[in-house]
């Protein structure tokens, strides 16, 4: 009892403290302890092409490491990533693996980009992992790359193109493309060593945002502001969480992206909520495999 009324009297003298620089003060209970969610592992599968392998070998464990953080922190998700070299690298035509023309039109972002990659994705995953990526060097192109013009560094397949937030049933329609050569030239522009961001952060941030898009069909921060209506942890407070559709220059000097959060992971065991990335990620546990 007496070690109470000495916290007591603690908390008074703090709020008279505050009360010189503020106007009010009030004292707030801890939040109840957050209940423990166990953790999934989902089985994963990633390929590269030689290119990308040439530029990824050195770094892939620690953007896979890293991937891993921001969805156990905010999800008890991870990935059972293949450790290196345990990858396949496969050859352009070699083992059902699909010739990708880099000049083609078609490779980067038009209007037909959603089914190239969509049957890219159909045709090539093994479905024996819930979940996969393509490392591939990416479009060539006749602009420079460290223009200002925007490059798409990253598609995910959409089967469920017109519900936000559902993930399709079969794994075959779940897949990303990470275009390896287009990071790795940003990753060299001045105003990216000037600005003395790290190049390791760009890889995971974009392999980390275009995971949100696979694993959850999380939709961008911007474009769908209801679905990421939570904080965004710390130390990225006050910017978007990594589902913002461009990779904010600001976070690039951050090496673990955040999803924004629930206030209260309590009342959010309701199934699916929608409100925040991980209401969803939360929902999409039930992918055990
Ligand atoms: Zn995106």
């Amino acid at each position: 009892m007496r070690k109470m009324i000495r916290g007591l009297d603690a908390i008074a003298q703090t709020c008279m403290a505050l009360a010189v620089a503020a106007t009010g003060c009030r004292y707030q209970p801890p939040p109840p302890d957050q209940p423990l969610l166990t953790w999934v592992t989902n089985s994963f599968e990633y390929s590269t092409d030689p290119g990308s392998w040439a530029i990824l070998t050195n770094k892939i464990d620690d953007i896979h490491k890293v991937t891993n953080s921001a969805f156990g922190q905010v999800a008890r998700i991870n990935f059972n990533f293949p450790s290196a070299p345990g990858s396949t690298v496969l050859s352009n035509g070699g083992q059902g693996w699909p010739i990708l023309d880099r000049n083609d039109p078609n490779y980067v972002n038009d209007g037909s980009s959603e089914r190239f990659y969509g049957s890219f994705i159909q045709n090539t995953r093994n479905t024996n992992s819930a979940f996969g990526v393509f490392w591939v060097l990416g479009p060539n192109s006749s602009f420079p790359i460290c223009g200002t013009q925007p490059k798409v560094l990253g598609f995910t397949y959409d089967a469920t193109l017109y519900a936000d937030n559902q993930v399709p049933g079969a794994a075959s329609n779940r897949g990303s493309v990470v275009f390896t050569g287009w990071i790795d030239g940003i990753t060299q522009c001045q105003w990216y060593t000037g600005a003395g961001y790290p190049a390791i952060n760009l890889y995971i941030r974009v392999l980390t945002h275009e995971m949100g898009h696979q694993r959850a069909d999380l939709t961008h921060s911007d474009e769908f502001p209801y679905y990421h209506t939570g904080p965004v942890p710390v130390p990225s407070s006050g910017t978007f969480d990594v589902m913002y559709s461009n990779a904010l220059a600001s976070s690039l000097r951050i090496k673990t992206p955040v999803f924004d959060q629930h206030f209260d992971l309590a009342t959010e065991q309701t199934p699916c909520l929608t409100l925040t990335c991980q209401d969803n990620l939360i929902c999409w546990r039930s992918i055990t495999n």
